[in-house]
C-alpha cells in the first residue's frame, strides 16, 4: 500500500475526556470501538479503555472483537457484527474470552453444535425491537429461554437491542415502543436467566436518558466527539464533547489564476476576478468526496477558505485570495479540526449529504500511526 499524502492525527486525550463527560450520565458503558473504533484505531482505543478500567466493550467483527483482547482489554468484549459461529470462530471466542452477539436460531444451533459437552460460552443475546436488521423478535423469545436453559454451556451475560431514532426527539414514540419490546424481552429472559444484564442504549439513548438506569450503554460517536442530537431540540443532552480526529494535508502549489482562467477537471471553476489558488494533497483517492456541497471549505492558518473546482483523485484546490497572508508550498492544511475556525465532521457531514460516522470512518482509513 502507498502512504496517503494526508496526515490522521487522533487526540486520544479527547477521547479520554469524552469518556469522562459520557459517565457522568451514570450508566455502566460499553463503548463501541466497531469498524476500527470509527476509523480512529481499534488498538489504541482497546488499550484507553483498559487504562480507564471499563469493564465492557463491543467491537464489529469477532476478529475485532479478538484483536481487541489482544491490545490487553481485560473486560467483556462484545462482536457485534457476528456472523453465524462456525467451530473455528467458537474456539477463538472461547480463548479469547469474546461474547459473540448470537441473533438467530441458525447462530444458536451452531454454537451448540460447535461446543463440548463440558464447555461454556458467554453470549450476548440480540433482541430486535424493531431496527429491523438482527435479532430474535419478541415472540420468539419463550423459546429462546428454553433453548438455553436446556443447554446450560451457553451463557446469556447480557440481552442487546438497537434503536433505530433515538437521535430524532421527534420519533419519541416509536423509541419508547423499542424500549418497551425490550425489557418484555428481558422480563422472558429474567425468570430463567436473573443476573443477565440489558444494554439498550446508544450514545443518543444514553444522552437522553430512556433507557433504565441498570443498563449498560453502548455509545459510539460520543466517544469520538460528536453528538448525534446536534441539530435537534436535544442537542444540549449531549455536549462538552470534543472531537478526537485531525486531518491535514500540505499545499503543494500556490499559483495565481488571472481573471477568465479555468481550472480543475472539467473547468467548473472560472476566476471572475484576480485570484489566488493553492492546491491541497487530499482527494477522493483518500476518502474526500468529489461532489461537496457549495460552501465547502478547509482551514489555513486558523481560517476557512473556499474548495473551488473539482476534487480530483489526490489533490483538491482552494481559493486562497481573501487570507490576510498568502500561505506557501509546505504550509499545512486542515481538512478536518486544527486551530481556529476548524472544520468538524458535522460541518463536512453536512456538505457531503452524510453523518458524522460516515466521515471519520472514510478519513480513519489514510491513518499510518
Ligand atoms: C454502532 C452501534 C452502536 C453505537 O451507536 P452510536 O450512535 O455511535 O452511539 C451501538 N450499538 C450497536 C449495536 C451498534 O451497531
Amino acid at each position: 500500500m502507498t502512504e496517503p499524502s494526508c496526515r490522521v492525527y487522533v487526540n486520544w486525550e479527547h477521547f479520554r475526556h469524552n469518556i469522562g463527560v459520557l459517565m457522568k450520565k451514570g450508566h455502566e458503558l460499553m463503548p463501541v470501538i466497531k469498524a476500527d473504533a470509527y476509523g480512529h484505531g481499534v488498538e489504541r482505543a482497546a488499550r484507553e479503555l483498559e487504562g480507564l478500567g471499563i469493564g465492557w466493550a463491543a467491537a464489529g467483527t469477532l476478529r475485532e472483537a479478538a484483536l481487541v483482547r489482544d491490545c490487553g482489554f481485560s473486560g467483556h468484549i462484545v462482536s457485534l457484527l457476528c456472523r453465524v459461529p462456525d467451530e473455528e470462530d467458537v474456539r477463538l471466542a472461547r480463548e479469547k474470552r469474546l461474547v459473540p452477539l448470537i441473533h438467530n436460531r441458525e447462530g444458536l444451533l451452531a454454537v451448540k453444535k460447535a461446543l463440548a459437552d463440558t464447555d461454556t460460552l458467554d453470549i450476548a443475546v440480540k433482541v430486535d425491537t424493531g431496527m429491523g436488521r438482527l435479532g430474535f423478535p419478541l415472540s420468539e423469545m419463550e423459546n429462546v429461554a428454553a433453548f438455553l436453559a436446556e443447554n446450560p454451556g451457553i451463557r446469556p451475560i447480557v440481552q442487546v437491542s438497537h434503536f433505530s431514532v433515538a437521535d430524532e426527539p421527534d420519533e419519541a414514540a416509536y423509541t419508547a415502543m423499542q424500549c418497551d419490546i425490550f425489557y418484555r424481552a428481558a422480563e422472558i429472559m429474567h425468570r430463567r436467566f436473573p443476573s443477565m444484564r440489558c444494554s439498550l442504549g446508544n450514545t443518543a439513548g444514553l444522552a437522553s436518558q430512556i433507557t433504565q438506569k441498570d443498563d449498560i450503554c453502548r455509545p459510539g460517536l460520543a466517544l469520538y466527539g460528536y453528538n448525534p442530537l446536534y441539530g435537534t431540540t436535544k442537542q444540549s443532552d449531549c455536549e462538552g464533547l470534543l472531537p478526537v480526529m485531525e486531518v491535514s494535508a500540505p499545499l503543494i502549489s500556490v499559483h495565481p489564476l488571472h481573471k477568465g482562467e479555468s481550472l480543475g477537471y472539467g473547468r467548473t471553476y472560472r476566476a471572475e476576478s484576480e485570484r489566488i489558488v493553492g492546491w491541497v494533497a487530499i482527494g477522493y483517492a483518500d476518502g474526500y468526496r468529489r461532489n461537496p456541497a457549495p460552501g465547502t471549505c478547509m482551514c489555513i492558518g486558523g481560517a476557512r477558505v473556499p474548495v473551488i473546482g473539482r476534487v480530483a483523485m489526490q489533490m483538491t484546490c482552494v481559493d486562497l485570495t481573501d487570507l490576510p497572508r498568502i500561505p506557501a508550498p509546505g504550509d499545512t492544511v486542515y481538512i478536518l479540526g486544527g486551530p481556529g475556525n476548524a472544520v468538524s465532521a458535522q460541518d463536512i457531514a453536512g456538505w457531503w449529504g452524510t453523518i458524522p460516522y460516515e466521515v471519520t470512518c472514510l478519513f480513519g482509513r489514510n491513518r499510518t500511526e
